[in-house]
Protein backbone atom coordinates (compact mmCIF):
# COMPACT_ATOMS: atom_id res chain seq x y z
CA UNK A 1 0.00 0.00 0.00
CA UNK A 2 1.31 3.24 -0.84
CA UNK A 3 1.88 5.93 1.91
CA UNK A 4 -0.54 8.12 1.05
CA UNK A 5 -3.48 5.19 0.66
CA UNK A 6 -2.03 4.16 4.67
CA UNK A 7 -2.78 7.54 5.84
CA UNK A 8 -6.25 7.40 4.08
CA UNK A 9 -8.34 9.37 6.71
CA UNK A 10 -11.10 7.02 9.18
CA UNK A 11 -14.48 6.54 7.25
CA UNK A 12 -16.75 9.11 9.12
CA UNK A 13 -19.13 5.96 9.49
CA UNK A 14 -21.69 7.71 11.58
CA UNK A 15 -21.85 10.57 8.70
CA UNK A 16 -22.39 8.02 5.92
CA UNK A 17 -25.01 6.20 7.74
CA UNK A 18 -27.27 9.69 8.22
CA UNK A 19 -26.42 10.61 4.66
CA UNK A 20 -27.51 7.58 3.35
CA UNK A 21 -30.53 6.96 5.51
CA UNK A 22 -31.38 10.52 4.57
CA UNK A 23 -31.32 9.33 1.25
CA UNK A 24 -33.42 5.96 1.49
CA UNK A 25 -36.18 7.71 4.06
CA UNK A 26 -35.85 11.14 4.28
CA UNK A 27 -34.44 13.43 6.86
CA UNK A 28 -32.40 16.02 7.78
CA UNK A 29 -33.76 18.48 4.65
CA UNK A 30 -34.50 15.51 2.61
CA UNK A 31 -38.46 14.59 2.33
CA UNK A 32 -39.62 11.73 4.33
CA UNK A 33 -41.84 10.98 0.95
CA UNK A 34 -38.96 9.67 -0.83
CA UNK A 35 -39.30 6.55 0.81
CA UNK A 36 -42.45 5.94 -1.51
CA UNK A 37 -39.75 6.27 -4.69
CA UNK A 38 -38.38 3.79 -6.46
CA UNK A 39 -34.65 3.37 -4.62
CA UNK A 40 -31.34 1.20 -4.60
CA UNK A 41 -28.74 1.58 -1.96
CA UNK A 42 -26.00 0.52 -4.24
CA UNK A 43 -21.90 -0.08 -2.71
CA UNK A 44 -19.11 0.21 -5.32
CA UNK A 45 -15.66 -1.51 -4.55
CA UNK A 46 -12.61 -1.44 -6.68
CA UNK A 47 -11.50 -4.18 -8.16
CA UNK A 48 -8.70 -6.48 -6.34
CA UNK A 49 -5.23 -5.41 -6.85
CA UNK A 50 -3.65 -8.53 -4.89
CA UNK A 51 -4.99 -10.55 -2.05
CA UNK A 52 -4.51 -8.47 1.33
CA UNK A 53 -4.51 -9.68 5.19
CA UNK A 54 -8.16 -9.44 6.18
CA UNK A 55 -10.45 -10.92 9.01
CA UNK A 56 -12.72 -12.81 6.51
CA UNK A 57 -16.44 -12.90 8.25
CA UNK A 58 -15.62 -9.84 9.78
CA UNK A 59 -16.86 -7.03 7.38
CA UNK A 60 -18.27 -4.13 7.93
CA UNK A 61 -21.44 -5.05 5.80
CA UNK A 62 -21.06 -8.70 5.61
CA UNK A 63 -21.75 -9.02 9.20
CA UNK A 64 -21.62 -12.70 8.45
CA UNK A 65 -19.70 -15.01 10.70
CA UNK A 66 -16.62 -16.35 9.19
CA UNK A 67 -13.41 -18.60 9.44
CA UNK A 68 -11.81 -15.31 10.57
CA UNK A 69 -8.60 -16.53 9.66
CA UNK A 70 -7.26 -14.90 7.04
CA UNK A 71 -4.64 -16.34 3.83
CA UNK A 72 -1.35 -16.02 6.02
CA UNK A 73 -3.13 -18.32 8.04
CA UNK A 74 -3.20 -16.18 11.50
CA UNK A 75 -6.95 -14.79 12.72
CA UNK A 76 -5.40 -10.96 12.69
CA UNK A 77 -6.99 -8.70 15.45
CA UNK A 78 -9.51 -5.48 14.62
CA UNK A 79 -6.54 -3.61 14.97
CA UNK A 80 -4.08 -4.93 13.37
CA UNK A 81 -2.31 -2.72 11.30
CA UNK A 82 -1.63 -5.57 8.94
CA UNK A 83 -5.19 -5.46 8.16
CA UNK A 84 -5.26 -4.27 4.69
CA UNK A 85 -1.57 -4.49 3.79
CA UNK A 86 -0.35 -6.84 0.38
CA UNK A 87 0.06 -10.39 1.09
CA UNK A 88 2.91 -10.30 -1.62
CA UNK A 89 4.30 -6.76 -1.67
CA UNK A 90 6.51 -7.82 -4.66
CA UNK A 91 3.44 -8.74 -6.68
CA UNK A 92 0.91 -6.22 -4.99
CA UNK A 93 -0.64 -3.64 -8.24
CA UNK A 94 0.06 -0.52 -6.56
CA UNK A 95 0.09 1.10 -10.10
CA UNK A 96 -3.43 0.11 -10.35
CA UNK A 97 -4.63 0.93 -6.80
CA UNK A 98 -3.30 4.43 -7.13
CA UNK A 99 -4.79 4.99 -10.67
CA UNK A 100 -7.82 3.29 -9.23
CA UNK A 101 -8.53 6.29 -6.49
CA UNK A 102 -7.21 9.20 -9.17
CA UNK A 103 -9.75 8.07 -11.35
CA UNK A 104 -12.63 7.02 -9.02
CA UNK A 105 -14.39 10.51 -9.24
CA UNK A 106 -14.27 10.21 -12.84
CA UNK A 107 -15.43 6.67 -13.27
CA UNK A 108 -18.46 7.33 -10.52
CA UNK A 109 -19.00 10.80 -12.82
CA UNK A 110 -19.35 8.11 -16.51
CA UNK A 111 -21.68 6.12 -13.99
CA UNK A 112 -23.76 8.55 -13.89
CA UNK A 113 -24.34 9.78 -16.75
CA UNK A 114 -24.92 6.49 -18.47
CA UNK A 115 -27.04 5.08 -15.68
CA UNK A 116 -29.13 8.20 -16.69
CA UNK A 117 -29.21 6.85 -20.52
CA UNK A 118 -30.18 3.48 -19.28
CA UNK A 119 -32.47 3.90 -17.19
CA UNK A 120 -34.38 6.32 -19.82
CA UNK A 121 -33.90 3.52 -22.45
CA UNK A 122 -35.65 1.37 -20.00
CA UNK A 123 -38.55 3.88 -19.95
CA UNK A 124 -38.90 3.85 -23.27
CA UNK A 125 -38.36 7.66 -23.53
CA UNK A 126 -35.65 9.66 -25.35
CA UNK A 127 -33.14 11.65 -22.71
CA UNK A 128 -34.63 14.93 -22.76
CA UNK A 129 -38.44 13.07 -22.58
CA UNK A 130 -37.58 11.46 -19.42
CA UNK A 131 -36.83 15.00 -17.45
CA UNK A 132 -40.35 15.53 -18.18
CA UNK A 133 -41.38 12.51 -15.87
CA UNK A 134 -38.71 11.84 -13.25
CA UNK A 135 -35.26 12.67 -11.99
CA UNK A 136 -32.53 10.11 -11.71
CA UNK A 137 -31.01 11.23 -7.66
CA UNK A 138 -27.52 10.42 -6.60
CA UNK A 139 -26.34 10.61 -3.07
CA UNK A 140 -23.19 9.13 -2.58
CA UNK A 141 -20.19 8.76 0.09
CA UNK A 142 -16.88 7.93 -0.73
CA UNK A 143 -14.84 5.65 2.05
CA UNK A 144 -11.65 4.23 1.93
CA UNK A 145 -10.97 0.19 2.46
CA UNK A 146 -8.75 -1.02 4.95
CA UNK A 147 -6.25 -2.00 1.93
CA UNK A 148 -6.54 2.04 0.97
CA UNK A 149 -8.94 2.14 -2.44
CA UNK A 150 -11.74 4.34 -2.31
CA UNK A 151 -15.48 2.70 -2.78
CA UNK A 152 -18.54 3.94 -2.89
CA UNK A 153 -21.58 3.73 -0.55
CA UNK A 154 -25.00 5.61 -2.83
CA UNK A 155 -28.15 5.85 -2.89
CA UNK A 156 -30.07 6.17 -6.16
CA UNK A 157 -33.32 7.15 -6.38
CA UNK A 158 -35.95 8.05 -8.79
CA UNK A 159 -37.69 11.46 -8.15
CA UNK A 160 -40.55 13.94 -9.70
CA UNK A 161 -38.83 16.22 -12.26
CA UNK A 162 -38.17 18.68 -9.73
CA UNK A 163 -36.73 16.61 -7.11
CA UNK A 164 -37.17 14.47 -3.86
CA UNK A 165 -40.34 16.52 -2.78
CA UNK A 166 -42.59 14.79 -6.25
CA UNK A 167 -42.75 11.64 -7.44
CA UNK A 168 -41.47 10.54 -10.59
CA UNK A 169 -45.01 10.87 -12.36
CA UNK A 170 -45.00 7.91 -13.80
CA UNK A 171 -44.62 5.42 -11.30
CA UNK A 172 -42.36 2.59 -12.24
CA UNK A 173 -40.81 -0.46 -10.73
CA UNK A 174 -37.19 0.04 -9.83
CA UNK A 175 -34.70 0.04 -12.26
CA UNK A 176 -32.53 -3.27 -12.83
CA UNK A 177 -29.24 -2.41 -11.93
ZN1 LIG B 1 -2.87 -12.14 7.26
Amino acid sequence: MSPAARRAPKPYRRDTYHLITAGLVGGKGTPETVSAHPRVFATFTAPGFGPIHNRPGFGPIHNRPGSGTCRCGSTHPADDPLLGSPLDPERYDYEGAVLWNAHAGKLWARFTIHLRREIAKLAGLSQRAFKDVARVSFGKVAEYQKRGAIHFHAVIRLDGPEGGDTPPRQPGRPPTF
